[in-house]
């Protein structure tokens, strides 16, 4: 037999999709052409949002969220430590200090009444992360940054597609901010976007994506030059998408309901297999709220199963399946424990950590695929069961 290798997390490319970037690569555009605003158009248009800006990755969108947030030297700003570092560094990268919040025990996401807890007068901003593509409390949240005057920043690398109480994640924030990575719903290798609905933070995000320069006759100081003429009003990166990221980025979106379809498939098959098996955990769905299952999450008894995290991750990997965990807690990494951060912090999300194991997910995933894993953690279970 073929020995198995299923990644936990791969992007779906069809004929279409490859046919798109070719059209771009051989017409004039390459970079600052048409399909940047067509896909951002688009984009909006999907989570129901008045505006989208393409920015280079979802590190950049975090990074621009951030700093036109306002976020500078010696500002809080309120996190989870279950994510992918990103959302940290982006703080830091203003000169802000990331506060972590401590996580729901059920859901895995910041809890609000934690968030309330780290409130201080330096406070600026809140950074939600939908851990695994299932919203936060976001009604909480809301109510927090209304009281206290705070800027709300979703991290939604995750969460394409999902829907808190009716309303597409997207469109309910000051800023969301989203990843095309290829492990993410749809994917133009790298890239991002973040979406608005106030058009000051839009402009906002326009300058700082691209050096803060400006052609718009409106926001120049000198309107007299000729059409050569623009500023640089603030300073910013270079942080553009290119057009052939784009196109592809518009052949994805197309696919993306039926990527959300197929993944909830797969985890309606893993929730079948695991619900009443004692010593493994299945993620908990607050009701209301619509995942879009970025990514499937069990917890791990040791006690019950009688083999620790670290045996059962080597086991599946071993057979081929490309098990991972999500996340080591970001103050755990030796950089946050320099600048001060220590062990303790969030009680909670460093119990998950040592419980946690995230299973292959993705659209293209055969069931046959599906079955072989649920297969192998059966047997882990029954293994344990003949002791
Ligand atoms: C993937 C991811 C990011 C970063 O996105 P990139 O496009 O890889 O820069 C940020 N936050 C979370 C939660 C992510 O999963």
């Amino acid at each position: 037999m073929v020995k198995k290798s299923i990644p936990y997390g791969k992007q779906y490319i069809d004929e279409e999709d490859i046919q798109a970037v070719i059209d771009v690569l051989q017409s004039d555009y390459l970079t600052t052409g048409p399909n940047i605003a067509e896909f951002e158009k688009k984009f909006a248009y999907y989570v129901g949002a008045k505006y989208a800006v393409a920015i280079s990755n979802g590190t950049a969108a975090l990074h621009a969220s951030c700093h036109v947030a306002g976020i500078s030297d010696g500002d809080e700003v309120i996190t989870t430590p279950m994510t992918f570092a990103a959302s940290s560094n982006a703080i830091v990268y203003c000169g802000g200090k990331p506060v972590f919040a401590d996580i729901d025990e059920k859901t895995y996401n910041i809890n609000p009444k934690e968030i309330r807890k780290k409130i201080t007068s330096k406070t600026k901003a809140i950074i939600p992360v939908h851990y695994t593509g299932q919203p936060c409390k976001m009604d909480e949240i809301h109510q927090i940054a209304k009281e206290y005057n705070l800027i709300v920043i979703e991290d939604a690398a995750h969460a394409l597609g999902a829907e808190y109480k009716g309303k597409k994640i997207g469109s309910i924030s000051h800023m969301t901010t989203f990843s095309f990575h290829p492990v993410k719903h749809i994917t133009t290798g790298e890239g991002g976007m973040v979406t608005t609905n106030d058009e000051s933070i839009y402009k906002e995000l326009l300058l700082f994506r691209s050096h803060g320069i400006t052609r718009d006759v409106d926001m120049l100081n000198n309107k007299d030059e000729g059409a050569w003429y623009y500023e640089q009003l603030k300073l910013g990166y270079n942080y553009r998408m290119t057009d052939f990221q784009c196109a592809l980025g518009i052949s994805q979106l197309k696919k993306l309901d039926n990527f959300i379809f197929k993944r909830k498939k797969i985890i309606n098959m893993y929730n079948e297999a695991f619900k009443n098996i004692k010593g493994i955990t299945i993620p908990y769905q607050e009701e209301e709220l619509d995942s879009s299952w970025h990514l499937y999450v069990i917890q791990i008894d040791n006690k019950i199963l009688n083999k620790d995290r670290k045996e059962i991750f080597n086991i599946l990997r071993n057979a081929g399946i490309g098990v991972n965990v999500h996340y080591i807690p970001v103050y755990y990494f030796p950089y946050y424990k320099q600048l001060g951060y220590e062990k303790g912090l969030c009680p909670k999300a460093e119990a998950l950590y040592e419980r946690i194991i995230t299973l292959p997910l993705f659209p293209s995933m055969s069931y046959s695929d599906v079955e072989y894993v649920i297969d192998i953690i059966r047997n882990l279970i029954s293994d344990k069961e003949s002791l």
